[in-house]
């Protein structure tokens, strides 16, 4: 029986709406886990009504208090990551160990956030004018807001929500209806850490929820990541009604290959990268630039690899798991059809089953691998999301770089070479956010910053890393004159002299 998934309100479980559902399904099996509850703007009133109660103590609340809870957090999450990775997985598809993996970023961003007594120090300057001093100051924005995508249901929800409650604000968190269990596993695991009611609320549903969110005149700030139609609506809304927004979007991620790149590291990288969460990463693989003469037996290595891995139910101990839905694995499939229309050579055809490690009504595909594919071919210019690598070939590094220049997408990027000279060229000239030199998947650690350029990200700070600081915090500049505040008598002008 599916089980009914509602909302975390207020610290504790808050009953279905009943407005409307949306089925949430087990990828690798194709069935109906459960049905989400999808909230209304009443309901997402009703959390921000919590959310702003809440602020206004857990601001007040002691950071030493604050940073207990964040660490009681850190060691439950640590303790139980399996568990969350399990729920993952069964409403993902991604293998266990990918889970894992999530997790441990998420939790790498919990540390990180373990350290806000240092980073929410302000500056002080002594004596700016006769016995006057100024300080400044970062204090909360209040209630902010966190609206996740399918593909990393508890990792992205983590970079955000240790951050803003660390920095003393309330969270209202709107997950993907897609999966949405891994947040209301992890509002209990808060709460069992002792994060005071209210201060993370959890409200699932869909763009009504979205909308109620943007336009709530109480949420100061939005944390958005999703593909870049919605992302730029997002800020564009978010903004017009006077929040601050930080809307992550969807990329297309290119690797460059050198010609003196070790074709072995590189060729498995791009398969690790091209395939892993069965290419359903914001910093997945999708284009690789093969820098003649080497494409040929870059593809062939490729291709070879592709041909170890192992496609099932992600419990099963298999390297790629199921797309998210069967709408989504057809649409992939639709692209993979577009491509061979336009005349890309399928190297490998994913649409081609064989053997798969799950049951037959899972969403499944298989890595799809292109070669001499063009700029023009939708297999390029789609962010497709799916388990699909494309391959262009360049004539030089120039070529190479002026194609990911000219992609309307910056996240990440990859260089692969044993030339430093040519790798540094690349880390200045390319227009993209985060870039790997010999890493296929340039993910920043925490205390950097995750963000990507052009439109990949509407806003102007980056998630996490000191960037995720400044976004939910606002500075504040306080200057004083104490000792000997003689009075100078009336004078209108601005002071000249101290
Ligand atoms: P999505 O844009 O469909 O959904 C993201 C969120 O927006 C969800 O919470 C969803 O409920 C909501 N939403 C969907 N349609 C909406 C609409 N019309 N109006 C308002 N809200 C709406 O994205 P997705 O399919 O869940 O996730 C995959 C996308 O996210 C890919 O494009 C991927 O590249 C991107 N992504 C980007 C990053 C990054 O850091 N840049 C990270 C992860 C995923």
């Amino acid at each position: 029986m599916p089980t009914p998934i509602a909302h975390w309100i207020d610290g504790a479980e808050h009953a279905p709406v009943g407005h409307r559902t949306a089925p949430v399904t087990d990828p690798a099996t194709g069935e109906v886990s459960g049905h989400v509850d999808l909230a209304d703007a009443g309901l997402v009133d009703a959390a921000v009504a919590s959310a702003t109660k809440a602020a206004e103590a857990w601001r007040r609340t002691s950071l030493s208090r604050r940073m207990q809870v964040l660490f009681a957090f850190r060691q439950l999450l640590d303790e139980r990551r399996d568990e969350l990775a399990a729920i993952i997985t069964a409403e993902h598809g991604k293998v266990h160990d990918d889970a894992l993996g999530e997790v441990a970023r998420g939790l790498e961003v919990v540390e990180f956030a373990c350290s806000a007594p240092h980073l929410l120090k302000g500056g002080y300057s002594e004596g700016v004018s006769a016995n006057v001093d100024v300080h400044e100051i970062r204090q909360p924005l209040g209630v902010v807001a966190v609206i996740s995508p399918f593909n990393f249901p508890a990792m992205v929800p983590l970079w955000f929500a240790p951050i803003a409650i660390a920095c003393g604000n309330a969270v209202v968190l709107k997950p993907s209806e897609k999966d949405p269990s891994a947040s209301l596993w992890m509002a209990r695991l808060w709460h069992e850490a002792g994060l005071p009611d209210g201060v993370l609320n959890v409200v699932n549903g869909d763009k009504e929820a979205v909308d109620a969110i943007l336009e709530h005149d109480h949420i100061r700030a939005v944390s958005f990541v999703g593909s870049t139609p919605v992302a730029r609506y997002v800020y564009e809304r978010g903004t017009a009604h006077g929040k601050r927004v930080q809307a992550l979007g969807g990329a297309k991620n290119h690797m460059v290959v050198l010609p003196d790149a070790d074709l072995d590291l590189a060729a498995d990288a791009a398969v690790n990268a091209g395939f892993g969460s069965a290419g359903e990463r914001c910093m997945a693989i999708s284009a690789l630039v093969a820098v003649e003469p080497i494409g040929d037996d870059l593809v062939e290595r490729i291709a070879e690899r592709i041909g170890r891995l192992r496609v099932g139910d992600g419990r099963r101990a298999c390297d790629m798991g199921p797309l998210i839905t069967a709408e989504h694995r057809d649409r992939v499939a639709g692209h993979v059809a577009a491509g061979v229309d336009a005349g890309a050579e399928p190297v490998v055809d994913g649409r081609d089953l064989g053997d798969i490690d799950g049951e037959p009504d899972g969403f499944w595909l298989r890595p799809t691998l292109f070669d001499h594919v063009t700029p023009e071919m939708s297999v390029y210019t789609e962010e497709i999301f799916g388990p699909v690598l494309v391959v262009l070939r360049a004539e030089s590094y120039d070529e190479a770089l002026h194609l990911v220049n000219a992609n309307p997408y910056g996240n990440g990027t990859a260089i692969f070479t044993n030339d430093g000279g040519a790798a540094r060229r690349y880390q200045e000239e390319v227009e993209v956010g985060m870039v790997g030199v010999n890493v296929p998947i340039p993910v920043p650690v925490a205390y950097y910053s995750f963000g990507g350029w052009k439109n990949s990200l509407f806003g102007d700070t980056h998630a996490y890393g000191t960037d995720g600081v400044r976004f939910y915090t606002r500075g504040k500049v306080v200057t004083t004159r104490w000792l000997d505040p003689s009075h100078a008598g009336l004078h209108l002008g601005f002071p000249q002299h101290d």
